[in-house]
């Protein structure tokens, strides 16, 4: 079941994943936690197993009560084994593993420990649409969770709380604890109103980014022949390549390294030797395909790099137009192409003259 609108927001899907599994992952993957109680209301029990998925042999479940210092109590008697505990709320899912060790970290020296952000904007009070004052911003900060504890420290506090206290640092101060104030992160925003989903997602979207480089290799030897191809350019030379199409193993490379990127085979696997539709068939068919795979698989090609290994022909007075060919066929802006050659001494097989290698590289981005 996916949770949609109308269900509470921690239980709600947030770029594939739900909210609580986002929240609760962010804990169980660090390395300075060990038990994990996650407080729910009654009547959510029925969500809890889609929203924690294999997370939930990893949690303890505790009903909460009425208010929410009645929820944080009941979560707090269920904690053993630990000198302290961090206080998190559900609705902050992007929360990263750098924060929760600053508050664990300031725990040290502190019975407890918040992440909070000074307040840079401008603060006024209004009232029916105008402004009716402003007001000093100099030591203001915007809270943040996790908050972290002492354990004896917090029971305590929270034995005799306010009933109505905002967060855990409020009934912490109550009880006269003292709370350091660890550095928080924009990042770590709480998810409230339909807004913020989107912007949660947009969020993970840039901490998600799959940035991908593949890399191909392939060699055709010389035969009977007066020109090559390569990288689409055809260059007369004493001897041809022989294949099974027309040899061009600059652009044979390149389609291996866009496959390889995409994780999705080689040339061979898309356009198999034997099929005699590909025979003396011209390359720029085999690069449009795979940049058209890359595209149609949500990526952008954002790079294209083939080094060709020979004696001779002389590939500098033809790298440019190769570069452009490259470009036009896959559909990148040429800046993004390079061509480049090297000799191989004289030794091996390049070097004798037997044949032509390349080895290409392609960096995919996911849009
Ligand atoms: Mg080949």
């Amino acid at each position: 079941m996916r949770a949609g609108a109308g269900t509470p927001k921690q239980y709600r899907t947030l770029a594939g994943l739900p909210v609580l599994r986002r929240s609760v992952s962010a804990f169980a993957t660090h390395d300075a936690i060990g038990q994990i109680v996650v407080v729910i209301h009654p009547d959510d029990r029925g969500l809890l197993a889609d929203a924690l998925g294999s997370l939930a042999d990893r949690v303890t479940i505790v009903t909460g009560g009425a208010t929410r210092a009645e929820s944080v109590r009941a979560g707090l008697a269920a904690v053993t084994d630990t000198d302290a505990v961090l206080i998190h709320d559900a609705a902050r899912p992007l929360v990263r593993a750098t924060l929760i060790t600053r508050v664990v970290a300031a725990l040290d020296d502190s019975p407890g420990a918040a992440p909070a952000v000074p307040v840079s904007d401008a603060l006024w009070r209004g009232s029916n649409g105008k402004v009716s004052g402003a007001l000093p911003r100099a030591g203001l900060f915007r809270a943040q969770t996790p908050q972290g504890f002492h354990l004896g420290a917090i029971r305590f506090a929270h034995a005799g709380a306010p009933e109505d206290a905002a967060d855990d640092v409020e009934v912490a101060l109550a009880a006269g604890l003292d709370v350091a104030i660890v550095e928080g992160d924009e990042d770590n925003m709480k998810i409230t109103g339909p807004g913020d989903f989107t912007r949660a997602a947009r969020l993970l979207k840039d901490s998600d980014m799959d940035i991908r480089t593949g890399n191909g290799f392939d060699v055709h030897r010389f035969g009977p022949g007066a020109s090559v191809t390569l990288c689409g350019v055809t260059i007369p030379h004493e001897a041809g390549l022989v294949g099974h199409s027309d040899a061009d193993v600059g652009i044979h490379a390149l389609c291996d390294a866009i496959y390889g990127a995409l994780a999705m085979g080689d040339i061979g696997r898309h356009f198999p030797p034997g099929d005699p539709q590909w025979k003396d068939a011209a390359s720029h068919v085999f690069l449009a395909h795979a940049a058209g795979l890359a595209r149609a698989s949500g990526f952008n090609l954002t790079h294209m790099d083939v080094t060709l290994i020979c004696e001779a022909p002389k590939i500098g007075p033809h790298a440019a137009a190769m570069s452009a060919e490259l470009a036009r066929i896959a559909g990148l802006s040429v800046e993004r192409v390079s061509v480049k050659a090297t000799t191989s001494e004289r030794l091996g097989f390049t070097g004798r003259g037997e044949g032509i290698a390349a080895m290409a590289t392609a960096t995919l981005v996911k849009t």
